[in-house]
């Protein structure tokens, strides 16, 4: 039998960690309060510190960069932080920006104490992130006017602001960058039973009846992202409502589930054809992230971003200097026999 690799199936859309069109309603499901927002325990101890000791000197908060995989929850949080506040948010994004006058606008655009939050910072034009530094750093830009001997340059003070940043790639920041966010937090993959609690949150929302086996199926299949786990819950009701009485119990879930191709683990069509190929291919590896890429014809940024964070996380895969290996679990997990991992340079 001879697979192709690079085909694709409805399924990998479906538990990817990018924004789709089907998302736009997540804004009611965002969580406003900081105790509405489900786990990231490490994150929000340390940020519950810095909000009430700005608040208690009456400052902006500092800058704050968030970091993570897509999905989990950073311009949520984001908002959250808007809220705790009390001040207003401006949003746009690295890539949003493509002339200085863009980011120049914005800034002066700011009133005390409001944030500026920057979504995928790592792709903001190199040459436009020098107005932040002293944005950053003196609250204040310096804007040259005119070219030549008779520019004049006009130094504009901007109001005491707090710049959030969120990436999925935070080594593709700048050190100068990097350096001027004073609070810099990870997020992490959410465990099985924080996102069947967001599940349920979600319910409730959306009106959907749900047990708790059935929150904890979808949680557990949802690759460890809010985004996808959102997205699951609302494929599963629609199931649920033409073929069970609108309930979703353990089992409505997992046959749901199971139709849409995403596993017992949560893995969909595109993590087993990327573990099948480093298996069938490479012999189990290692192979380098572009050849892979390359292999099963999907860019190696959607790999590295949307899929290798829960293999690594599940143990299926690991990272070696030679490039990316298939574990034993991951074998065990396809169903195919492991013979051991011969070297390919014979
Ligand atoms: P990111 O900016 O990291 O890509 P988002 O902040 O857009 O992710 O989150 C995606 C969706 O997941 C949001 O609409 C929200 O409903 C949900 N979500 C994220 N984090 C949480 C959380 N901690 N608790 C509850 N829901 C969450």
């Amino acid at each position: 039998m001879s697979i192709n690799f690079s085909e694709g199936t409805d399924s990998e859309i479906l538990t990817t960690a990018a924004s789709l069109p089907e998302d736009s309603n997540e804004g009611s499901l965002r969580p406003r309060s900081i105790t509405e927002y489900i786990g990231q325990e490490k994150a929000k101890g340390n940020l519950e510190i810095f909000i009430n000791a700005a608040k208690m000197r009456g400052e902006a908060l500092d800058h704050v960069l968030l970091h993570g995989p897509p999905g989990l929850g950073k311009t949520t949080l984001a908002a959250v932080i808007a809220n705790e506040m009390g001040v207003n948010m401006r949003i746009t994004s690295g890539p949003a920006i493509e002339k200085p006058g863009d980011l120049v606008a914005m800034l002066t655009n700011l009133n005390e104490g409001d944030i500026l939050f920057v979504d995928e910072i790592h792709r903001l034009n190199r040459a436009y992130e020098e107005i932040l530094y002293p944005a950053m750093e003196d609250y204040a830009i310096d804007i040259i006017l005119g070219k030549g001997p008779s520019a004049n340059s006009l130094h504009l003070d901007l109001p005491h602001f707090t710049l959030i940043g969120a990436t999925t790639r935070s080594g593709q920041l700048t050190a100068p960058l990097r350096d001027r966010f004073g609070v810099s937090l990870r997020l992490e993959l959410y465990t099985a039973e924080e996102l069947k609690r967001i599940v349920e949150r979600s319910a409730n929302i959306l009106n959907v009846k749900i047990d708790p086996q059935g929150a904890y199926e979808i949680a557990s299949r949802s690759r460890g992202t809010p985004r996808i786990a959102n997205r699951l819950l609302r494929r599963v009701r629609d199931f649920a409502q033409v073929k069970a009485d609108g309930v979703i119990t353990r089992a409505v879930a997992d046959e749901a589930l199971s139709r849409l191709e995403v596993d017992k683990l949560g893995l969909d069509a595109l993590d087993r054809r990327m573990l099948r190929a480093i298996i069938e291919l490479y012999n189990g590896g290692p192979v380098g992230l572009e050849t892979l890429a390359a292999t099963i014809n999907e860019e190696a940024v959607t790999l590295e971003d949307m899929y290798e964070p829960y293999l690594l996380q599940m143990g299926f895969l690991t990272r070696t200097p030679r490039g990316r290996c298939v574990t034993h679990k991951a074998y065990d997990h396809l169903g195919i026999a492991y013979l051991g991992q011969q070297s390919m340079e014979l």
